[in-house]
């Protein structure tokens, strides 16, 4: 019998693997398509006559030189996972991401800035970038008076979208990965960009086709004179592999380089003079932008707890903590096992300077952290730091741990009073960094110590009660 049923077990085994094989040449299939549908942009017919109409003053020397100025463009971020809060679009994905974008849009002279921020959203239709539910969704959950971007994990099979009813860019995770440029096509469709190859999206021209010499360059294809004329839908490495030919038999290739083409990301890295013009004339009939915002590249923060090398640190809500960094606007946490930063165990944005988290297992965790401006998110990360954690039976009466209790605040000064919650006797007792104990009261009640003149350093405070025990990190600066 025991051998029928590990036959019966093999064989569940197995066909558990070859489904497993056959999803993923599905989710290479899927890839593939993917590459043939990068973006989904339907321009509005109202937003092609505003285009129109704008090209004609450029014809005319009606606009006015580029301006040279920065404009801050303020941004909100939304990450997409589905129903149980799984696909979400990785922090570190964004921060480069959008540190890229400020790059690309340098000569634009637009800079970006995160307004709030990230917003989970847990959908699983909207996860799937499922049109429907963007429609119905979507407008409550925007932030006005913003540039929203939505990160959504699979579905359909365009890279990015940028939906004129609700003014909302939709981007793949899958691609928005770093040297990417999907988010700076969708930006510029939503800045009222068309495709240098416009008219050609169902594969043939349904518009006036742009000829080669420029001579209907404002009427046709994608009225700009500056973009030279491109015929191709679908995804193509650069340079095109074959020749296109124009109304007057010339043959010729696509310009490569611009992001509103087709191209593979790695081929695209400008807009024209003209799609520049036509951005910051639609920027400043938004009304969204301001004139400064903090983009300073910000120092990573010091660490507080879990200190490197600690041992025995309790799984169970893990204290992350780290000293505010001046106009910081949020700090990127990444916790990893064995310090593989690939397979992360915590990825977050977070705005406050500690955070407790739950972890599994006996492992060694390396962790790090980085702060970021609002208009900066190219800072790097600090030293990692390694620690060791323990699981900890319920019910074990002594409690050994790094990060129960709660000490304010923490880096202490000289002279300040260190406050403990407490609603039990305990004993606390203070070592220095070399074990040796410098302070030791019995308290029944909150407690506050105000701090002698010790040196500014590392400090363990331990909390002893007749069934708990516990060993924080206390770290007292310099005056
Ligand atoms: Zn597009």
């Amino acid at each position: 019998m025991k051998s029928i049923y590990s036959h019966e077990r093999y064989m569940f085994v197995m066909m558990q693997k070859i489904k497993f094989i056959l999803l993923f040449f599905s989710l290479l299939a899927m890839n593939i398509s993917a590459q043939e549908l990068p973006c989904a942009t339907q321009l509005s017919a109202k937003q092609i006559q505003d285009l129109r109409n704008f090209q004609q003053k450029i014809s005319q020397n009606q606009v006015g030189a580029l301006n040279k100025s920065t404009q801050f463009v303020p941004l909100k971020v939304h990450i997409i996972g589905n129903n149980q809060g799984l696909g979400y679009y990785s922090i570190s994905n964004l921060m480069q991401a959008l540190c890229e974008i400020n790059q690309r849009f340098a000569p634009v002279g637009f800079h970006f800035y995160l307004v709030q921020n990230v917003s989970y959203i847990n959908d699983d239709q909207l996860s799937l970038g499922n049109l429907d539910a963007i429609f119905d969704k979507v407008y409550d959950l925007k932030m006005p008076n913003a540039v929203n971007v939505f990160f959504h994990n699979s579905g359909n099979q365009w890279c990015g979208v940028y939906i004129p009813d609700v003014d909302v860019i939709f981007v793949k995770n899958s691609c928005q990965s770093p040297n990417a440029t999907t988010l700076a096509h969708e930006l510029g469709h939503f800045f009222n960009l068309p495709h240098t190859f416009y008219g050609w999206e169902g594969g043939s021209s349904f518009l006036e086709i742009e000829k080669v010499d420029g001579s209907n360059c404002r009427t046709a294809g994608d009225g700009f004179c500056d973009t030279k004329a491109d015929y191709v839908s679908t995804r193509w490495a650069c340079p095109l592999a074959y020749q296109l030919t124009d109304p007057n038999n010339v043959s010729f290739k696509p310009d490569s380089s611009f992001y509103m083409n087709y191209a593979f990301d790695a081929c695209q890295s400008r807009f024209s003079q003209e799609q520049i013009l036509t951005m910051q004339n639609d920027l400043r009939s938004r009304g969204v932008s301001k004139a400064s915002a903090l983009t300073s590249l910000l120092a990573a923060p010091n660490k507080i707890t879990p200190a490197n090398l600690d041992s025995g640190v309790s799984t169970k809500r893990v204290l992350f903590s780290w000293n505010a960094v001046p106009n910081a606007f949020a700090y990127h946490l990444q916790v990893a096992r064995f310090g593989n930063w690939s397979f992360l165990n915590v990825d977050r944005l977070l705005s406050d300077t500690s955070i407790e988290i739950d972890l599994f297992g006996n492992w060694p965790f390396a962790w790090r952290i980085k702060a970021i401006s609002e208009g900066n998110t190219c800072s790097e990360f600090g030293q990692a730091d390694t620690f060791f954690t323990q699981e900890i039976a319920a019910g074990t009466h002594e409690l050994v741990s790094t990060n129960a209790g709660f000490l304010y605040p923490n880096p202490v000064k000289r002279g300040e009073f260190l406050k403990l919650q407490n609603h039990e006797l305990v004993r606390v007792t203070i070592y220095n960094s070399l074990g040796e104990i410098i302070f030791n009261q019995n308290y029944d009640a909150t407690i506050g110590i105000e701090i002698p003149d010790w040196k500014a350093g590392l400090y363990y405070l331990e909390c002893l009660s007749n069934n708990k025990r516990y060993v924080k990190r206390l770290m007292i600066s310099e005056n």
